[in-house]
Order: C-alpha cells, then structure tokens, then sequence
C-alpha cells in the first residue's frame, strides 16, 4: 500500500539508522562468537533480543565510502560510481532520502559519511569530513564548517537526541541516521572507557597465526598483519619517544598518531597520557619479541577497538532510551548496523576488504514493533544493497524499478518469499593501496564461495560447512570440480544480472601509477 503525501505520521513509522565503522558482528553479543564472554554490547544485545538479528547479513564491496553510496543507492559499485575510497560520489543521482523525502518523511544525517560533497536529499546534515576525528572533530553542515568540542560517538548522538527533541516536525514521518566514526582506526575510546576491558584477558581468535598456506597468494602478499604491519605507535598509540632518546620537547611521535592526539585538549591529552603512560612503560621494560609481541599488541588493539565499540553501545542505549521519554518506540523501527566487519586477529589481521567472512560480514539488527518477532533470528541471504528498497517499503513509498537490491520486509515479517536469492555478488576495486588486497570478485552462496582475483588469475573456492574459517582453498580439489563450475556459473550470472562490465583486464601496475600520482587514496 503507498500513503498519499500528508498521511498521518502514525500511520507510517519513523526509521532510526543507527551505522557504525568496521565494527564486526565477533564483537556484538548477540551474534554468540568468540568475543561474546567479554559482553562487548549490552545495549545492542538488548536491541537484538526486541527484535531480529541477520546471521547471514553481507556487503558489496568491503569498504567504507562504497559501502555507504551503495546503501545511498540501492545499486552495486559499478553503477552508482563510487567504486573505492577517493572517488566522488555523484549527489545528483536517484538516492533513497531523495524518494523517501519526496514521500513525505523528514531526512537527517549526523556522523561519518565519508562520501564528499554537500548530501543531497537531507532536510538536516551535520556530517564529519573525510574519516572525521575521534576529539573535537569538525562538522560540515549546511552553513558550513563548524568545531565541536567532545568525543565524536557522543557528538553525533547527542545532535541526533537534540534534533528528536527539539528540531523535528512532529506531524511527518522521519528517518534519522545516527552515523559514528568509531570503531573506525586509529582506535581511540571515549576518555571513560580507557581500561574497560583490562580486567579480562581478550579471547584470541582461532586463526591469530594463520600462515595463509593453502590460499592463493594475495593473501600472503598484503599489508595488514598485526604482526608485521600493525604499527605501535600510529595504530596502538604507544609512546616510542623514550626509544630514541630524545628530550620531551623534540617528540618524534608518528605523524599520524600525534596529530590526532595534539587535537586534544590539555585536560583530555593529561586523562590520555595518565592511562597510557603506565602500560607503555611496562610494555618497553617486558621487551617482547616474536608471538609474545603478537599477542600483547592483538591485546591491546582489541582494549581499544571494545572501547570504541562501548562508546557506540551506549549511543544505542540513548537512542532507545529517548525514544521511549517521547513516546516513539511504539512507531519507530531501530536498525544497528556496521559498514562492514572486521579482523579482529582472525587470519592475523586487522582491516578488511576480503571476501573473506570476517570482512564480508555486516551486522544487521532490526526492530519494528509489532512487525519483528523479538529475539528472532533470519538466515537468508541479504545485503547492503538491499537497504534503499527496505527502507522505501518500510514508508510505503514506490520503489523504482531500476534498484537492484531486495526489500527485506517479508523476512522482518517472519516470511519466507519463494524467490529470494541464492547467492550474493561481491566486488572490490581498490589495489594497489593502502594495506595491498588485491582486487576481487566472487560469490557466496549458504555453503560455498568462490573468490577470483582477477588482476593475478588466481581463484580460491572454500566449502563453509567443512572449513568455516576458510583456510583451505578446495579450488583444485577434483572432489568440489562440479561446485566450482556451478558457482562460475552463477557468478557470470550475477555479473550480467547486476550489469557489471568492469574492465578486469587492467594489470596492476596502471593502480601502480594512480597510486604515485595521489589518485588513490586510503
Ligand atoms: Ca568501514
């Protein structure tokens, strides 16, 4: 049913979109995985147990500004044109805000949206440039640049509490996007949640010291190990100073690391060094080498990373708890969800952009009172891409013929629509570049995935009932020949299904070239 322009707010609801950065569904309780015995979210397991959680939720295109423009769109990488960071998006083009807006709902976007330009389609904006800064970041709005003092989750938070209560038009419809930078790198929590989590050892995931053997060789040849990449100072933020002896007054801090401390002021930068300062000093005294420095750094880039992920936790508790003073919860459907997963040590990385299910995961926890039966749990196959349809049939307005995603409506309903897909499409497009994974394509069905690396000719298939961490490629293997041909199949299906005529002939060394001349960027 579509609702003619001026129906009743109560007779639609009112959609709160609760995004987050690189946070994986290992680090959401409700997702019961090895994270899970140190409750990493109270909040959003709440969230989930009123609601339903995606077991088999996916991206695109494991990467952040593309992930965003494909949720924008509703349409893959290829056609939307946002295919890696340091592209432009095209704000002209069909979004989903401009159709719900037309529609009659308010629109409004705070946080990390890491596209560029002025947002289109927004009644309200307040967005951070680029990644955005954990500390008295800057927001581009409407009138221009503007500096907050405060942790970033809050800031956005709060903007969004500020704009439910004191900003909106309480006779239309709304779709508020609450968008965090955290728990985006270089990971720096909230000044109360230095040292949650250093009470409890954090679980290692089984794979922290995969050798990657039985894999095609980009998964050797990359650049984001917590062993040989992860840096000490620029992504754990230990002081190196004392190493080069040298006096407080010439710190050679890295570059990347001091600058987003020196936007701190005095009295954070003193609560910062007052945590810090200590462990340092026990970590350059222990002198650590080989998988003892392996695991304290993956400890201590995990302390970090929970941190942030605490920060978004509560931002979730504040949302719900705001909802319910102003008497929304009843009409306002809440989704969490992440931009993509993450390693958290899986494989003995961190990062993402594989199609590897630790990258290639999203998060994705829906409720809509009255609509998703609480703590249910759905397992068909589903992506970022089919966000922009979902939210459309959600407000009952037309979805155009030309979005190639599917709404999830039926499944929130508990349905099981007779023709829903067998297999997602994945494409990344970003090598050379930061942390080197190698451009891929693939697809993934319930069991079975396959992943071409295409600028190398090199495949892996893996059977994910028989190897869930995929650390064996069965690619070769005679016993999986039919599976293979069926998926190679499939993949050329979906290829010119979604219109993908990308040209995979180019060899590295032309990304090489963009590289040098500053094209491309992280
Ligand atoms: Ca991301």
């Amino acid at each position: 049913m579509l609702f003619a322009i001026g129906s009743a707010a109560a007779d639609r609801p009112n959609i709160v979109f609760i995004f987050s950065d690189d946070h994986s569904p290992n680090a959401i309780g409700a997702y019961n995985r090895w994270l899970k015995s140190v409750n990493p979210t109270p909040n959003i397991d709440k969230l989930a147990a009123e609601g339903m959680v995606f077991e088999r939720s996916f991206c695109t295109n494991s990467i952040c500004g593309p992930v965003r423009a494909v949720i924008e769109t509703g349409k893959h990488s290829h056609l939307n044109g946002f295919r890696q960071n340091g592209d432009k998006f095209n704000w002209d083009q069909q979004t989903f805000p401009k159709l719900l807006q037309a529609s009659g709902y308010q629109t409004v976007l705070y946080g990390k949206y890491h596209m560029e330009g002025k947002p289109k389609g927004y009644d309200e904006w307040a967005v951070l440039p680029g990644q955005g800064l954990y500390y008295n970041p800057d927001f581009l709005t409407a009138e221009g640049k503007i500096t907050k003092e405060g942790y970033c989750t809050d800031l956005v938070t709060d903007m969004a509490v500020e704009w439910l209560k004191e900003k909106r038009d309480p006779t239309k419809p709304f779709m508020l996007r609450v968008q965090h930078k955290a728990p985006h790198r270089n990971w720096m929590p909230a000044l109360r949640h230095l040292g949650a989590f250093d009470d409890v050892l954090i679980p290692e995931p089984p794979t922290l010291f995969a050798d990657h053997r039985f894999q095609a060789s980009p998964s050797r040849n990359q650049e984001l190990e917590i062993d040989r990449h992860m840096d000490l100072n620029y992504d754990l933020f230990v002081d190196l100073t004392a190493e080069f002896d040298q006096p407080a007054s010439q710190k050679t801090q890295d570059r990347s690391a001091w600058m987003n401390m020196k936007r701190m002021t005095p009295a954070q930068l003193e609560a910062w060094h007052a945590y810090f300062d200590p462990k340092d000093k026990e970590f350059h005294e222990a002198n650590l080498y080989g998988e003892a420095l392996v695991r304290w750094k993956h400890q201590r880039y995990m302390r970090n990373y929970l941190a942030c992920v605490k920060g978004v936790d509560e931002s979730v508790a504040t949302m719900m708890k705001t909802l319910e003073e102003l008497g929304l919860s009843e009409n306002t459907i809440v989704i969490y969800s992440a931009d993509q997963g993450f390693y958290l040590g899986d494989r003995g990385w961190y990062d993402k952009r594989w199609m590897y299910e630790p990258s290639l995961e999203m998060p994705l926890i829906v409720k809509w009172p009255g609509v998703t039966a609480p703590g249910s749990r759905n397992h068909d196959l589903v992506q970022n891409l089919d966000y922009a349809s979902t939210f459309l049939e959600m407000a009952g307005a037309e979805i155009p013929q030309d979005l190639q995603g599917k709404s999830l409506v039926p499944l929130l309903k508990g349905e099981k629509p007779a023709e829903w897909r067998d297999a997602i499409y994945y494409h990344y497009f970003e090598y050379p570049s930061v942390h080197m994974v190698a451009r891929q394509r693939g697809v993934r069905t319930d069991r079975f995935k396959l992943i071409h690396f295409y600028q190398f000719d090199e495949w892996e298939f893996y059977d994910l009932d028989a190897d869930p961490q995929e650390q064996r490629s069965q690619y070769d293997n005679p016993v999986y020949a039919a599976e293979v041909a069926k998926l190679k199949e499939q993949l050329e299906t979906l290829r010119v299904e979604y219109g993908d005529d990308s040209d995979i002939s180019a060899k590295p060394e032309d990304w090489r070239v963009k590289v040098r001349k500053g094209e491309v960027t992280e």
